[in-house]
């Protein structure tokens, strides 16, 4: 059986589906392994590497996918590579299942049965497979550093001869996975840390990075919005802030807003904030995907595709991901793929099969 890896054509897109270890543990089940030439490139991973891990590397995209069983990717295949596929194909990635209607239908239409990676339900056997949680731990923390790369100021508190240096004060807002990572990283770079979350639970976890917990203030948001033009003053507690780690996000709906306008005016000149939310919508009001926003002197930062700007780790993870999701379907002896269509891990990631749209998501929505 084929097993297909092209190179990622999304303009934001440096890193690739398999690494030369997922290559070796793939090809070690008898499955083969065909890649584009230079698909790993951006992820320092070179097509000798691939072709030592036991991967066929051939020139281009066209060569890769004809006749291929299975294309594995990062995020949705253009149209026209999906329609080289043979129907009865599959397709495994991050397919953006909330996204444009418009391609899944084409899945179907190409009779190609597609996997949406993002969908793979939360259970314990299904963590290994968790690409949400593997990439997101990379960009929470990321995200810190990409923050004390632009903050003007020393996180950690130095004492020195010359006077002592306050330590940074950093406010992680969403303690999920990114937001637990974005503790743990400015604590370790020395910074008083505190964190917000809508789920209760998580003020434990966030404690026991050395955190301190701070309720969302929902009443006071409202009252504020009510007083027009977000004119009202704020919380003291962003103020006091010189680095805000923006991680709030809701499966499947746009980013909360929570760091308004106001907000952000309400900080020092020189503070950073960065917005992981960014390309959901944004959880700051000022923030821009592809962009630092000088705003006052408050500078938002909105990178496009934060797990990408680590494409070497956020490969291996995501390979690694896709791998331990792929082998128990492998049945070694023939060398095939077969997914077991009893297996929760598969009905809950499915968007397509046999030429229809089936996800329960997407089902009855044709628009
Ligand atoms: P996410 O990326 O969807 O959201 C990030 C965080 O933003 C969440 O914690 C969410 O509660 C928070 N948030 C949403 N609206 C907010 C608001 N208005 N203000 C402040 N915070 C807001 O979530 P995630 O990081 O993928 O995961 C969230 C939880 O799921 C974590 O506790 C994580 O440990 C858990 N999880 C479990 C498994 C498993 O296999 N059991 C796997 C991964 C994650």
């Amino acid at each position: 059986m084929k097993i297909a890896i092209i190179k990622e054509r999304g303009e934001h897109e440096p890193r690739v589906a398999v690494s030369p270890e997922s290559v070796k543990k793939l090809a070690g089940l008898g499955l083969g392994v065909v890649v584009e030439s230079g698909a790993g490139s951006r992820a320092r991973f070179s097509d000798s590497q691939f072709r030592d891990a036991g991967a066929d590397v051939v020139a281009d995209a066209d060569a890769a996918l004809a006749g291929a069983d299975v294309l594995l990717s990062v995020q949705r295949p253009l149209r026209e590579s999906v329609s080289r596929l043979p129907r009865g194909a599959l397709l495994i990635g991050q397919l953006a299942p909330h996204g444009d209607r418009g391609d899944i239908d084409h899945y179907a239409e190409c009779g190609v049965d597609a996997f949406a990676m993002e969908l793979m339900p939360r259970i314990s056997r299904a963590q290994s497979m968790d690409v949400l949680s593997s990439q997101s731990n990379l960009a929470g923390y990321k995200a810190v550093l990409d923050a004390a790369a632009t903050f003007e100021r020393a996180m950690p508190m130095m004492m020195t001869a010359a006077g002592t240096i306050a330590p940074a004060r950093v406010m992680v807002l969403g303690a999920g996975v990114a937001g637990l990572q974005a503790i743990a990283t400015a604590r370790r770079l020395g910074a008083i840390v505190s964190a917000t979350d809508v789920r209760p639970a998580a003020k434990e976890q966030v404690e026991s990075l050395g955190a301190t917990f701070v309720m969302v203030e929902s009443e006071e948001t409202a009252q504020a919005e009510t007083a027009g033009g977000y004119a009202k003053e704020m919380s003291e507690d962003y103020k006091k802030q010189d680095i805000v780690i923006c991680t709030a996000l809701i499966p499947g709906r746009p980013a909360p807003l929570l760091v308004t306008r106001a907000m952000a005016e309400s900080m020092r000149a020189g503070s950073i904030i960065v917005d992981l939310a960014v390309e959901q919508g944004g959880n700051c009001e000022l923030s821009r995907a592809g962009e630092i926003v000088d705003h006052e002197g408050v500078r938002i930062v909105g990178h496009h595709n934060v797990p990408g700007r680590l494409p070497v780790d956020a490969s291996a993870l995501y390979a690694r991901n896709l791998f331990n999701f792929i082998a128990p379907f492998v049945d070694a002896e023939s060398g095939t793929v077969r997914m077991d269509w009893e297996d929760e891990l598969v009905t809950g990631t499915a968007l397509t099969r046999d030429g229809s749209v089936v996800h329960p998501l997407l089902v009855g929505s044709a628009d």
